[in-house]
């Protein structure tokens, strides 16, 4: 079980949210000047990363806000939890890397 601290209502069971997938992906500017690769590299390629991902969540149960997480994909410790908009948090040497 994951225990998500939404910004907004604090700790809640995971299953009050829904997985955004991979944060801070920008969308292209102009798309159609886009070949179809780079269109489906903007769609479909996110990197895999063992360690510290920021994420975005959903409070589909609750708030109905999103926001971002950094969470390690092998522990699934939450390390920190930001708004859209806010920028990345930097984590301490020791965190970014347990
Ligand atoms: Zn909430």
């Amino acid at each position: 079980m994951l225990l998500i601290p939404c910004p907004w209502c604090g700790d809640r069971h995971e299953t009050e949210f829904r997985y955004g997938g991979e944060a801070h992906i920008a969308r292209p500017e102009k798309p159609a000047d886009l070949s179809d690769t780079e269109w489906g590299d903007f769609l479909f390629m996110r990197t895999n990363t063992k360690g510290v991902f920021a994420e975005r969540w959903y409070h589909s149960h609750g708030c109905r806000q999103w926001f971002n997480v950094l969470r390690h994909t092998v522990s699934h410790e939450i390390l920190a939890v930001y708004k859209m908009g806010e920028k990345r948090p930097q984590l301490k040497k020791t965190e970014a890397n347990s």
